[in-house]
């Protein structure tokens, strides 16, 4: 592809006249997580046109295409070679896009044992607020002010440039992969999970779902070699009564924690929000005001899904316990009498540690996109 394709001139031109006129753009691919991040009704930037694998090396487990490809495209050209985005994104919709999956940066139940989108994005080819068509990463390296910005992309939601092309590295499908179930209770289960993290063990996924005044259901997932898979199944079953459950119910149950149709996640009523929690290894469980401590827990603990109010008052009194334990809170889905325009994240300011990325974010911004192309605020 080069810089005169005419779908990447007609994006230019939308930029630049965005630019000139001050009118944002909310740069969009299938629209299947238009509800995630600040909402705003800004004029579309469509990338769905620009469409397409543009490169596919197996043997180099990396991956180029257009950031307007359906994911479930590039997910089923990896299943013929038997290769896999590890991290698991979610699709959260059938028109899922390549480019839309890293802008929002979410990762599934891989994301545990092999890292987030961030840490696969390998290169990008982006068009900045000024029109600007750069490379980064991968063959070209063009740096802007010295930022890796390749890797700054997932998660930006739309706010720093328009993604135009990305290469990912992928990995080949695991030999073996076994699923265990097992009733325990919330802190159990992190405790075990801690103490297991810390072991040479294939476990590539857990989820608990249940109430903290109760036992739960404990789900892990072993990965890997097969000779490590079958050792490691003893293990675990001699710390917690678990039973495997059969491969094709275990497909079913990771995709739905991926995709959150487990009824944990779609039970929402009209003033309640799922709330986000971002937590560091080892955290115990927490209680929150108002919640009725139902909770689906993933990533070892380190992602925690709590349903309670949405109002002002409960999204502050959970920041404030989640913070002071080092974490970070995301209004991620609100039922619909929730007000909408409620900040959804966690500033960077609230957060003792992140403070001063506030500098950094607003230097990128300004290099990126002088004329506020990029502004939706979809990010704070
Ligand atoms: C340009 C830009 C601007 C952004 N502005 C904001 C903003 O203003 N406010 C905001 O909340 N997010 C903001 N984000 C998103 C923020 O960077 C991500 O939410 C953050 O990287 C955390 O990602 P993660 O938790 O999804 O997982 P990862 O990046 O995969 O983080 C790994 C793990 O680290 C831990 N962790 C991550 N972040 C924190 C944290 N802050 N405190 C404690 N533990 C943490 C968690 O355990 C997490 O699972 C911005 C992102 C970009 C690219």
């Amino acid at each position: 592809m080069t810089a005169t394709n005419p779908r990447i001139s007609s994006f230019r031109e939308q930029i630049l006249n965005a630019a000139k006129n001050q009118t944002p753009l909310s740069i969009e691919g299938g629209g299947t997580k238009a509800w995630y991040g600040n909402p705003n009704q800004l004029t579309k930037l469509d990338t769905r046109s620009y469409s397409g694998i543009l490169e596919y090396q197996p043997e180099e487990l990396v991956i180029t295409a257009c950031a307007g490809t359906p994911l479930k495209e590039i997910e089923a050209a990896l299943k013929e070679k038997n290769q896999v985005l590890a991290f698991e994104p979610p699709h959260f919709g059938e028109h899922a896009t390549f480019g839309g999956a890293i802008a929002a940066g979410l990762a599934g139940p891989g994301r545990i044992s092999v890292g987030n989108f961030r840490d696969f994005v390998l290169g990008a080819r982006i068009l900045d607020g000024k029109g600007q068509d750069l490379f980064f990463g991968g063959k070209v390296m063009k740096n802007v002010a010295g930022y890796d910005v390749s890797r700054l992309l997932p998660g930006s939601m739309g706010t720093l440039s328009l993604l135009l092309e990305a290469s990912v590295k992928v990995l080949p499908k695991p030999a073996a992969t076994t699923t265990l179930r097992c009733q325990v209770s919330q802190e159990k289960a992190l405790r075990i999970l801690n103490e297991w993290a810390g072991q040479p063990l294939p476990l590539s996924a857990s989820c608990w779902i249940g109430n903290q005044d109760s036992d739960g259901e404990l789900t892990i997932r072993l990965s890997g070699a097969v000779a490590a898979v079958k050792a490691a199944i003893p293990l675990m079953s001699s710390l917690v009564n678990t039973y495997e459950i059969t491969p094709e119910e275990a497909a079913i149950f990771w995709n739905d924690v991926r995709e959150q149709k487990l009824s944990a996640f779609t039970s929402l009523t009209g003033n309640q929000t799922l709330y986000r929690l971002a937590l560091p290894a080892a955290c115990g469980p927490l209680v929150f005001p108002n919640s009725n401590k139902d909770e689906v827990l993933e990533w070892h603990g380190q992602q925690r899904w709590v349903k309670a109010p949405g109002d002002e008052a409960t999204f502050t009194a959970i920041k404030k316990i989640v913070s002071s334990h080092g974490g970070h809170v995301t209004r991620f889905k609100q039922g619909s009498d929730v007000d909408p325009s409620l900040q959804r994240f966690t500033l960077l300011s609230e957060q003792a540690h992140s403070t001063a990325l506030e500098t950094v974010q607003a230097r990128l911004r300004s290099a990126f996109d002088p004329a506020g192309v990029f502004a939706t605020k979809r990010l704070p």
